[in-house]
């Protein structure tokens, strides 16, 4: 599947559930791929978001490629912090203490960091994020945390045969979200996004079906 592809699906999808196509953004992840694959996959369609998982990969490519618009999505270790400046946004803050490390780091140089709190809300064990339960007095301290900005609220749902299983996750999460006022909702793979469109995704963050074919 290409790019375009996707696009048609994300808009059908919310249009299926009611939804303004265009309250929803693609963010193409481009982890383990070259600038040549993304140029030939993703650039030639328009200047997409792209989403990296690990510091070290992304920061030669960010380099090559400081005009482009840069999302942080992997986990992330708090001594790494001064390498997030670069990305518009950070999906996967999960942690109290990555907040205040980021918080603090930003401080010093000037900047508000755009984050998101990562909810593992499946509870996986081998998951990253805040679980569910402490998920609003995560998003009141972070509230406190100057001077971050906190936009809304991500999750990865488990590998699923069928996204039909992993509805319910994204559903939670929005509830989460409109319950605590926040806006941008980061969810949906390659495997589940229409799923998470149709649940209310504003970000679904896709790899794989953008590169396949
Ligand atoms: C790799 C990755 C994705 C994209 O997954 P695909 O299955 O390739 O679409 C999305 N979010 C995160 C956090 C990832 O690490």
């Amino acid at each position: 599947m290409a790019l375009p592809e996707v696009l048609a699906r994300i808009e059908a999808a919310a249009r299926r559930a009611g939804r303004e196509p265009a309250e929803v953004r693609l963010v193409a992840v481009t982890k383990g791929r070259s600038l040549a694959e993304i140029e030939r996959h993703v650039l030639r369609y328009g200047d997409f978001p792209l989403g990296e998982n690990r510091i070290q990969e992304a920061r030669p490519k960010i380099a090559a490629w400081p005009e482009r618009t840069w999302h942080f999505i992997g986990p992330l270790q708090r001594n790494k912090v001064r390498y997030l400046r670069p990305f518009r946004l950070v999906h996967s803050v999960d942690s109290l203490r990555l907040a205040e490390a980021l918080a603090a780091r930003a401080a010093r140089e000037g900047y508000r960091p755009r984050i998101l709190l990562e909810v593992n809300v499946a509870r996986e064990p081998q998951k990253h994020g805040f679980d569910p339960s402490g998920v609003e007095a995560a998003v009141r301290a972070v509230r406190g945390l100057e001077p971050l900005e906190l936009r809304g609220l991500m999750t990865m749902a488990p590998l699923a045969e069928d996204p039909e299983e992993v509805r319910w996750v994204f559903r939670e999460l929005a509830a989460m979200a409109r319950h605590l006022g926040l806006a941008e909702l980061s969810m949906g793979m390659s495997g589940d996004y229409e799923v998470a469109v149709e649940e209310g995704a504003t970000l679904v963050r896709v790899g794989r079906a953008l590169f396949e074919g």
